[in-house]
């Protein structure tokens, strides 16, 4: 049943790990099993070995592919012939993408007006059927909430526990390409899925005797939608992180469980904060992320700039040598409007000569 092409997915790789059998029909985009980069300035900032998964390559661009090879695949081993999701963005363009090769149906419920635009065009051109509401992700969750008893309708969000399954072989690739699990590990929260994931991978991969020691699991949510950080949902969420734009997250107690039991914390990061680590991360390590996924890297930069709150396990954890991980979630080019907004960047013209380009070059 599954082509051999199809033989390097996170369900090829994982499968032990994983809710699969051989009845189970595999639908693959060859996700995972992305680059553990190594962050030169930032590991000559704090001291320690900081590292970057780069999760924007992905073949929709954002980690969301790992949880929807799973979730598409099980949607489609029980029979589902439509999936839907509410979404921020990314869940919509891999739920197409995996619908479309399933050949499936996928209908997304997106909030209007707060997609970043490369991924309503991904949800389209990969053929799904959507709906912009009139409200926020929380509203589109809502809905679809509503569909779950719906014959042959699967949800694929990550209260879906094959999504959750999926995400977290994002900790065993760590692991794998480390050699044990870091002493750190920092990541952007939203609706929490993702946290929740990797605290779960990395305790599994800990009791299979695959590593000595279990990260502290360090989230960090935008200032504006920062329901665990202040222990209350945001009826109204905003930040330019779209992708964190949520107000009450379904995991929300997989992502507490996760610092409680990790010593850990949640803390949050400002919209400018984003942005400049966003730019920062670009221009100095020529790693280009979206908005939300820069959080992880804002909240490094911030526990350097030299308060990091009371419950910060940085303090003690923070010495030579230790290793920090950092995702990043999605790929930059998913949303070049507000990179090109907030860099104020337009190209400058010139005359077609080598006097005028020099000139220009020269900023005379
Ligand atoms: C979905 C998403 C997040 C948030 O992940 P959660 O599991 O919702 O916490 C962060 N960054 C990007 C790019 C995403 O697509």
């Amino acid at each position: 049943m599954n082509a051999p092409l199809n033989d390097r997915g996170v369900i090829h790789r994982y499968r032990r790990f994983l809710p699969v059998t051989d009845a189970t029909p595999v639908v693959s985009l060859s996700e995972g099993s992305t680059p553990l980069l190594h962050s030169p300035r930032l590991s000559e900032r704090t001291g320690a070995e900081v590292y970057l998964k780069f999760e924007g390559l992905n073949p929709t661009g954002s980690f969301k592919d790992r949880g929807m090879t799973v979730a598409i695949s099980k949607a489609v081993e029980h029979g589902a012939r439509t999936v839907i999701c509410a979404s921020t963005g990314n869940t919509s363009a891999a739920a197409a993408a995996y619908a479309a090769r399933a050949g499936v149906q996928c209908a997304v419920i997106l909030p209007a007006g707060k997609i970043a635009v490369g991924k309503l065009a991904q949800a389209f051109v990969y053929g799904a059927k959507v709906v912009a509401i009139r409200g926020n992700f929380d509203d589109a969750l809502r809905i679809v909430r509503e569909f779950g008893g719906v014959e042959g309708v699967a949800i694929v969000n990550s209260i879906n526990p094959d999504r959750i399954e999926g995400q977290k072989t994002a900790s065993f690739e760590v692991i794998d390409d480390l050699g044990d699990a870091p002493d750190l590990h920092f990541l952007p929260v939203g609706n929490a899925g993702n946290i929740t994931a990797y605290w779960k991978g990395y305790k599994e991969f800990h009791a299979a005797g695959r590593s000595t020691r279990l990260p502290r699991m360090v989230g960090f949510q935008a200032a504006g939608s920062a329901p665990i950080f202040r222990g209350a949902p945001v009826e109204r969420p905003e930040t330019v992180a779209t992708a964190i734009r949520i107000g009450n997250p379904a995991s929300w107690q997989g992502a507490s469980d996760a610092v409680s039991e990790s010593g850990g914390c949640i803390d949050i990061v400002s919209d400018e904060e984003i942005l400049a680590a966003q730019a920062w991360l670009a221009s100095n390590e020529g790693i280009f992320v979206e908005p939300a996924s820069a959080a992880s890297v804002a909240g490094l930069l911030k526990c350097l700039s030299g308060q990091p709150c009371s419950k910060c396990p940085l303090a003690t954890a923070l010495r030579p040598g230790a290793r920090i991980v950092l995702t990043v979630t999605g790929h930059g080019l998913k949303d070049t409007e507000t990179a090109l907004t907030f860099g104020g960047f337009v190209p400058k013209e010139a005359d077609a000569t080598l006097e005028a380009v020099r000139a220009v070059l020269e900023g005379n």
